[in-house]
């Protein structure tokens, strides 16, 4: 009886939360990659993913997403030096395609200063209308 308690116990230790690696939440992004949430995609390959952002600022706003789910500009490391360039090229790319002939604008926030609400870096291109400087 004694060693069916055991057994027990180890079974239950052995399958609770605490001995299974944590499960990491995804991002919205993520979700919406993975299309667990809804969203307008419009260009993807094996790096990243171009969306319509929700909330357009502009004509056209688009946001360029690493499907690696770095939280900001700021944790960037060199590692991520061609994937950065990656994601302006796919800007250019989605810019020609959204016919953004007379110019636009690519943002990346950073931190709560320029007002980042989404934890996992993206780029921002705006475009099809006469933008101001210095943006507010
Ligand atoms: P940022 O403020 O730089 O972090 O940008 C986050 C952007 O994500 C904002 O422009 C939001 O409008 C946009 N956004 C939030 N939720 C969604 C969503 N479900 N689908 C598409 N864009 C979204």
């Amino acid at each position: 009886m004694k060693l069916v308690l055991l057994l027990l116990r180890w079974l239950r230790d052995a399958f609770s939360g605490a001995m299974l690696p944590p499960v990491s939440e995804k991002t919205l992004f993520q979700k919406i990659m993975d299309r667990e949430e809804p969203g307008d995609i419009l260009y993807e390959d094996d790096l990243c993913v171009a969306l319509r952002d929700i909330n357009p600022q502009a004509p056209t706003h688009v946001l360029i997403v690493p499907r690696n789910p770095i939280p900001s500009l700021d944790a960037l490391t060199e590692e991520d030096e061609s994937l950065v360039g990656h994601l302006f090229l796919v800007a250019q790319k989605v810019a020609a395609q959204e016919r953004l002939t007379d110019g636009y604008r690519t943002v990346f926030n950073n931190g709560p200063d320029a007002q980042q609400t989404v934890g996992h870096v993206h780029l921002h291109l705006l475009g099809g209308r006469q933008m101001s400087w210095p943006p507010g």
